[in-house]
């Protein structure tokens, strides 16, 4: 059976072409995680606060078809409260978080993850309230759940103070007419066997940025790299020179590259001659701040929508995991340390005991992007008081690696005007990429670890811990190879 869904409909307004992507190939989606996963953070965030709204009717049907029809029973019988419901009109497919009767109608429930307002909220709820209205099923008040993130866990969750409700059925009712055009719009796209799509890329690429652009880009032949890799230039400058034929860095007429910054021109001066910029007074300077013993360190770290340890707000960073290679000198072998915490457990008072037993806090520690190494353990002082003092002199002690690279001290062609850990590894020492680990980004390494505890199965959630340990292993030992690397530059 054919459906139009929420996806497909939203998709039509930004892009036909993202239309037929979310259509027909979601899984060229970036960061689409597939259906087979263990673990669905939105479902599971969706069943722990609609859990507070109280007992109800779960729709739970194996196909589409079931789950539509034991909705229009439950509609029919005007069962109180409705939770996970499916309509369909006119092969327009909805999902209703949750329906609750009031006194004339059905009050909807919609719950987000997240903790500010989007445009797309409203109109994900017009297209529910549309199909309702078409339907015939009665509604009253449409409730937009957010998270609320001044929110703090203390002891137990408390609902109340979580959930953000606001009464939005003005503003949804205001987009409808919005939302009838884009079904007209993508229903007549789909129908239309022969659809043609535009040629060329646009803004609408970038605003939001679109999930299919790698896949889609290049089908479009836009060369990688190009222009959108310069550093440090918005993105409609960008599409500007891009329409005026600027396809490449090496397309950039002198006049331009003369008003752009240093950092641009290293850029494109590398792109040009293929040849590496090196200010090695800079890079001296930088490794004159190292000394030994050295430790390199990287955390991975968990953010749960609804919290659910002491003292911990909404999407805060928890360290879970973290890897450490250890130089007694600059000659000795190279040692490593690696904790990843059990799932089930508040990770914070293993991860700071791991950290102070292993680190010795009057040596120097690098990190990539150190920023974040430091706010995790700043945290980690607040929350084990006994343990703040040795914790915040290893904060202090902690360099960045990623200076060099951001400061543009090293640049090479291939890291593409990025300086991410990942980007710097693969154009330095690209034999070291991440590309071979199963595990290849944070977001990844979040993501599994959060799905360990929905794994029944021990070996393949053995399987998984190993995958984690991998990922963040390279993390410490990709700064082993970049100190290295600007050592012997
Ligand atoms: S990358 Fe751009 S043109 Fe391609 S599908 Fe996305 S929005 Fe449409």
């Amino acid at each position: 059976m054919f459906f139009f869904t929420k996806n497909t409909i939203l998709s039509a307004g930004q892009c036909l072409e993202k239309m037929h992507y979310d259509h027909f190939f979601p899984h060229l989606k970036k960061d689409y995680l597939g259906k087979n996963t263990f673990y669905d953070e939105k479902k599971e965030v969706k069943k722990l606060i609609l859990s507070f709204l109280g007992k109800g009717l779960w729709i739970k049907g194996e196909t589409v078809e079931e789950r539509v029809e034991e909705s229009k029973k439950a509609v029919l019988k005007k069962r109180k409260a409705i939770f996970n419901p499916v309509f369909v009109f006119d092969d327009i497919l909805i999902e209703i978080d949750a329906l609750i009767w009031s006194e004339k109608g059905y009050d909807i429930y919609d719950i987000k993850s997240a903790s500010s307002l989007k445009t797309i909220f409203f109109d994900a709820l017009a297209l529910q309230l549309f199909v309702l209205n078409r339907l015939d099923i009665p509604t009253e008040k449409v409730i937009l759940c957010t998270i609320h993130q001044n929110y703090t866990f203390h002891q137990k969750l408390e609902p109340e103070k979580l959930i953000e409700k606001r009464e939005v059925r003005e503003s949804v009712l205001e987009r409808i007419p919005k939302i009838t055009e884009k079904i007209e719009t993508a229903k007549k796209a789909l129908e239309n066997k022969t659809m043609s799509f535009e040629k060329e890329i646009g803004k609408r690429c970038y605003f939001p940025e679109c999930g299919y652009l790698e896949d889609c880009w290049k089908k479009k032949q836009v060369p990688y790299p190009s222009i959108f890799n310069l550093s440090r230039m918005d993105k409609v400058s960008k599409f500007e020179l891009y329409s005026q034929g600027i396809k490449n860095l090496k397309d950039i007429p002198e006049e331009i590259v003369q008003k752009l910054e240093k950092k641009q021109k290293i850029q494109i001066e590398a792109d040009r001659t293929g040849k590496p910029f090196i200010d090695s007074e800079k890079i001296k300077e930088f490794l004159d701040t190292i000394t030994y013993p050295l430790y390199f360190l990287d955390f991975e770290t968990v953010q749960h929508p609804v919290p659910r340890f002491e003292g911990v707000k909404p999407n805060k960073h928890i360290p879970f995991q973290f890897s450490l290679h250890y130089l007694e000198s600059e000659t000795s072998k190279l040692k490593h340390f690696e904790f990843l915490a059990d799932e089930k457990k508040d990770p914070r008072s293993f991860v700071a005991e791991k950290i102070v037993e292993w680190i010795n806090p009057n040596h120097c520690i690098l990190s990539y992007n150190s920023g974040f190494e430091k706010a995790v353990i700043r945290k980690l002082a607040e929350f084990c008081p006994q343990k703040s003092e040795t914790l915040l002199q290893i904060a202090q002690n902690i360099k960045d690696l990623m200076q060099p690279f951001k400061n543009f001290s090293y640049y090479q062609k291939e890291m593409n005007g990025r300086y991410s850990i990942k980007s710097v590894l693969s154009a330095l020492i690209p034999e070291e990429s991440y590309s071979k680990l199963n595990i290849k980004n944070g977001g990844e390494a979040t993501f599994v670890y959060k799905s360990l505890e929905y794994i029944q199965d021990e070996k393949i959630k053995m399987e998984k811990k190993k995958d984690l340990l991998d990922y963040c292993r390279l993390d410490t030992y990709a700064m082993v190879l970049i100190l290295n690397y600007l050592k012997k530059i």
